[in-house]
């Protein structure tokens, strides 16, 4: 015995629906397999930032002690000089130079100082960092694992119920079946009963000739909402409480 086509059709929005379902559960472990990746990479590249700032401020305190030794050196040239001069002008002169040295020294070891501090705190915060990146990759690569086998799980369901559908589909005329399909682009209901002879989607008035088709056992479209209608005898028969 072949089954009513409300029947036929209606199998494939079960099946349809399960398909959708899967989708929607695999959609969302592709989302939430990106969001984690975008995190994950958000944080690298704020850690990145913070190397690069240490290379500069290594670079920066490499300049200042260079600027440092360059004073030393001329403090100790001046000194030099110094003892060997002999006018009370120019001995003067070279003590306005050694004092101008000595600012410009103290300057550069307040510089250095504060670079030094920088980069030791900069330096603890990378290290904290690095660990927590680990931290962060290694669970993200677990949970990768964790969410592909899921969604292979679930792949494969897909590819089960297309096959499940393809048989399903044969057994549908191909004008029942493509105006299925356009109503199922839609609507998520494309085949509803009728209920006291109306579309029990839109609750439309059905003409008393398509009311006693659909009785019959016949599909017809809803003039309002174009949903298909059928009616299910044995359901029918059964007692509602
Ligand atoms: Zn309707």
């Amino acid at each position: 015995m072949t089954l009513p086509i409300w029947k036929k059709l209606i199998a494939l929005v079960e099946i349809d629906n399960q398909m959708s379902s899967l989708d929607e559960q695999v959609n969302k472990i592709k989302k939430q397999v990106a969001e984690d990746l975008a995190k994950l990479n958000s944080f690298e590249r704020g850690l990145n930032s913070k190397k690069a700032e240490l290379k500069d401020k290594l670079k920066g305190s490499d300049f200042v002690e260079l600027k440092l030794q360059e004073v030393d050196s001329k403090e100790v040239e001046k000194k030099k000089n110094l003892d060997s001069v002999k006018d009370q002008k120019s001995y003067e002169a070279l003590q306005r130079e050694l004092s101008i040295l000595n600012q410009d020294r103290q300057v550069h070891e307040e510089l250095l100082v504060k670079a030094w501090n920088e980069i030791e705190f900069l330096e603890k915060k990378i290290k904290f960092d690095i660990t927590a990146f680990e931290e962060r990759k290694k669970n993200f690569e677990e949970s990768f694992v964790s969410l592909k086998q899921q969604e292979d799980v679930l792949t494969n369901k897909q590819k089960e119920l297309l096959e499940k559908r393809a048989e399903k589909e044969k057994e549908i005329l191909p004008q029942w079946l493509s105006r299925y399909n356009q109503m199922k682009q839609k609507v998520a209901n494309p085949i509803v009963k009728i209920a006291n002879a109306s579309c029990s989607a839109c609750f439309y008035m059905l003409l008393p000739q398509d009311n006693a088709k659909i009785l019959k056992g016949e599909i017809l479209p809803c003039r309002n909402c174009y949903r298909l209608l059928y009616f299910d005898a044995q359901e029918a028969e059964e007692p509602v409480f």
